[in-house]
């Protein structure tokens, strides 16, 4: 038997946006777009972001300078605020270094073509996945077909 889909707030609102990614962008060439959009997207806000930080916070000290610091010479308290900055620039950097990566490998995905037959097929089996925008109805529905013990013709 199939696990039920959760039905928790987060992943209704998921179902939903996935369902309208589908709806709205039923090709090959719209999905493209839009994938390439939003990585786009992500990486000049993200990259945007990380340099406004960088112009107004310190670089964190290496961490083994500690060591080689005189006794007595104690090093600069940092207060929590700037270090929490200082982690999430860390964590910044991280996310566009794997956000960089995911560029290039998108760009053999994206250098793909195929012809209108193919195309036509993904937005028949576009309207299969998100029929409506009523879809909070159509999960409501699959959970009941879910919910159901025994088919009539099981029997
Ligand atoms: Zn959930």
């Amino acid at each position: 038997m199939p696990e039920e889909p959760c039905q928790c707030p987060d992943c209704q609102r998921f179902y939903r946006e996935h369902d309208r990614l589908i709806r709205e962008n039923p090709s090959l060439r719209q999905q493209q777009e839009l994938s390439w959009a939003a990585l786009q997207a992500f990486r000049t806000l993200a990259g945007r972001v990380l340099e406004e930080l960088q112009k107004h916070y310190p670089e964190p000290d290496p961490a083994p300078a500690a060591a080689a610091t005189p006794a007595g010479a104690e090093a600069e308290a940092v207060s929590p605020e700037t270090e929490a900055i200082q982690q999430a620039m860390g964590d910044l950097e991280n996310i566009n270094a794997h956000l960089f990566s995911i560029e290039a490998l998108m760009e053999r995905i994206f250098d793909v073509r195929v012809p209108e037959e193919v195309e036509q097929k993904f937005r028949e089996v576009a309207g299969e996945l998100a029929p409506d925008p009523l879809n909070a109805d159509r999960l409501r529905l699959n959970r009941l077909l879910h919910q159901t013990p025994d088919l009539p013709d099981r029997g």
